[in-house]
Formats: structure tokens, sequence, C-alpha cells
């Protein structure tokens, strides 16, 4: 759907109350937002997981205003006790400025957040494989990317603008997101090493939390810390031994840091296909009670404790759209896209000037 027509719709079901009656509809269902990392630096483009703190502040604002935040308790309260208009906070990956930027604007608004690590990947301050690709094409100065080797073609870099080369990392990142691990990781490599050579150091805005600061959160009121494997492999491609280690390697990592448990996980790029009825079994067997995906909806409690609906909010989400993701009026308007319209809103491109 074009993008003025949908903030066009969006404001009609504002002002014709359709938001409204949409909230009241859903008003037992937790509606789980999804974050990854909230910003205060700036970015070459805009970057789908990177909200500004500045909207990150009125989205909670507003939140708090029309809606009832919760913890992850409430994912499996359905008595009648619980309280209407569920919202809760959620941030993957454990990005440092969730504890730079984001932990002071949920404690000034009150408002407690879950976050999801990757103690691993914390550990040998790497970052997200993606956030890497990203960050090495908008930031470099090279002039062309051969990788041919890995049949990703060869790009002639200094006749792209940044946005374009913005977008060549995601086609990049989608084709190479299945491939086996050894594989993937030579291609981050070679665009690693033809990219910024040595030289090459991470921009703040994807460098992953310390254990220290992982901790440290741990140990205050505003944020529970939960896991989400070691190294953000995608489940479903691993062996059940490969998957077992992820995951209860996780858990392990984070009691050993006196991490209090969570019952609560979130896999890995998260879509239907990412996880198996074993990685169930294994979560079972590390005392994970609820695991969240990037299936996008609310989340009616108790409902299918394994795949937890979430949504996305990003650089990306007006405050149109952010209001019509809280009432569920998002999910109509995307349902009849996909369905009539040959729409595919969930693999919807993400950069924008
Ligand atoms: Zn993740």
């Amino acid at each position: 759907m074009k993008h003025a027509i949908a903030v066009f719709l969006y404001v009609c079901a504002h002002y014709l109350g359709l938001n409204l009656l949409l909230k009241w509809w859903n008003r037992d269902k937790v509606r789980i937002l999804m974050y990854h990392g909230i910003r205060t630096v700036e970015l070459p483009t805009s970057y789908s997981t990177q909200v500004t703190q500045e909207e990150f502040d009125w989205q909670l604002a507003y939140i708090k205003r029309h809606y009832t935040p919760c913890s992850s308790e409430a994912l499996g309260d359905d008595s009648k006790k619980a309280k209407p208009y569920r919202v809760m906070i959620t941030f993957d990956d454990g990005l440092e400025n969730v504890y730079t930027d984001a932990q002071p604007v949920l404690a000034r608004h009150g408002i407690t957040g879950i976050v999801f690590v990757l103690p691993k990947l914390s550990i040998e301050r790497e970052c997200i494989w993606t956030d890497k690709v990203y960050d090495l094409l908008v930031h470099t100065k090279a002039a062309k990317l051969d990788l041919t080797i890995f049949e990703l073609g060869r790009h002639r870099l200094e006749k792209l603008s940044v946005v374009e080369r913005a977008q060549l990392a995601f086609s990049l990142n989608r084709k190479v997101k299945w491939r086996p691990l050894t594989e993937r990781q030579k291609v981050v490599a070679a665009i690693s090493e033809q990219l910024a050579g040595r030289d090459y150091s991470i921009h703040p805005a994807f460098r992953l939390m310390t254990p220290e600061q992982i901790q440290e959160l741990a140990a205050g009121k505003d944020i529970e810390i939960a896991p989400h494997t070691q190294t953000h492999q995608i489940l479903s491609s691993l062996t059940p031994e490969q998957q077992r280690e992820e995951i209860q390697g996780c858990r392990e990592q984070l009691d050993q840091w006196g991490v209090p448990r969570s019952r609560v996980f979130a896999y890995p790029n998260g879509g239907r296909r990412d996880f198996t009825d074993q990685t169930v079994e294994i979560l079972r067997e590390n005392g994970i009670d609820y695991a969240v995906t990037t299936i996008r909806g609310h989340h009616k409690p108790p409902g299918d404790r394994y795949r937890i609906r979430r949504f996305d909010v990003s650089d990306s989400t007006s405050r149109w759209e952010f209001r019509a993701k809280l009432s569920g009026f998002y999910f109509i308007l995307a349902w009849i896209e996909d369905t009539f319209l040959g729409g595919d809103t969930h693999k919807r491109p993400k950069v924008k000037q």
C-alpha cells in the first residue's frame, strides 16, 4: 500500500473513532512492542532498528496516557483481575544504547522493559552481523565491492548514493541470512576486509552492552534481562545439539552473572520458520515458559505461549502508524493488503531517505 494512502487511512481511523473502538475491542490483549536500539547519534540514513530518543520519549508518554504499561507477568495472565489495555516494551539484542539512551527514558516514565541479550557476542565485543554490513556499506570510502566468489555480484560503490548503499546492505543481508554459518561469516569478513581493511571499529549505534552493563541493568528496577541465545543464529538451521548450546549456554552465562532468571525468551529472527518443535522442547527444559516471535499482532493470554506475537517499532514508524499498531487497526490494513492486494507488508524493505 502506498505510504501516503496508509497515512491517510490511519488519520481517518483516528478521527472517525475507529482506533478507539478497536482499542476497546482488543482490551484483553497484550500489545508487545519490539524495539532494538534507541539512539541519540546520527546515522547516514534512516535505519529500521534504531528509533531516536526523542521519538521513544513521545511513544512512552503516549502509552502512559492511553494504555497500561505492564511487565512480563502479563504474558500468561488472563484472569478477571488483569488490567485492560496492557502494553509491554521489549528490546532485542541488547544494544549498548539501550543502557545509555533507553533506560533513562524508561526510568523517567516509570515503565519497565525486557531486554533480550546475547551473552557470547557481548563477551567477544562483537555486533549483530546485519548491523555490521549496513555500517560498513554506508560509511566506507572504498570504490567497489567484489563478492563474485560468493555469487553476490560486483558492485561499483562510488556510483551509489548513501541510501542506495543502505539498500544494497539490506539486499545482501537478505540473501546471506539463510546460508550456513561458516559461509556467512566468510561473506561478512570479505565485506569488512574490502571496505574497511584493518581499521574497522563498530559505529557506537551498533555496539552491544558489555557484561558489566547487562549486570548493572539486571540489578536495577527498570529492566528485565532475558535470553536471546548466545550468538543470534537462526535456530531452525542448527542441529538439536547446537540449539541446546545456544539456549542453555545463554541461560548458564546469565546465571553466572547473577542475572535473575527470566521465564521469557526471544527467538533470533523470530519468524514462523526460524524455530522448531525441538526448539520449544529445549526452551521448556531450560525453564522458559514464554517465547516471543516477530510474527506480528497482539497477544491474547494465555494463547500459544511459545508463539507470542509482537510488532516492531522502527525509525520509519510514524506517530499515526504507532497509534494504529496499538489499537490494532494497522493489522487489519496489513491483512487486507497481504490477502487482496498481493502485498507482503512483513517483508517490506525498510530503508527510506
Ligand atoms: Zn535479535
